[in-house]
């Protein structure tokens, strides 16, 4: 698993990009981070990237592209069927173990 610090290092570059918390879910433990490299002659310089996240896990949400870096990928309905469903997933097994969600 990555830890966020590898998540957020520019492909570009390798410099740690700055990231920015947008928002956060406490109930899940979920949270997105808007990061951008402010290595000045990097290819990938102001470029954004969402970095998300959740429960202690932490991937890349989208990648952006170049001159959208202020732009946020929307969420398909299905998208967020299929988080919700994982969520619930969890937290039933939660319940299975320990008889209470953690
Ligand atoms: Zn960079």
């Amino acid at each position: 698993m990555a830890t966020f610090e590898e998540a957020n290092k520019c492909p570009k570059c390798g410099n740690q990009m700055e990231a920015t918390l947008y928002e956060e879910d406490p109930i899940i433990k979920r949270k997105l981070f808007s990061t951008e490299c402010l290595t000045e002659g990097c290819e990938w310089f102001r470029t954004g990237r969402i970095i998300q996240t959740d429960n202690g896990a932490v991937y890349e949400r989208a990648q952006g592209e170049r001159g959208q870096s202020k732009s946020f990928p929307v969420l398909s309905p299905s998208e967020l069927a299929a988080g919700q469903r994982m969520v619930e997933d969890a937290v039933n097994a939660d319940l299975r173990d320990t008889g209470r969600p953690s």
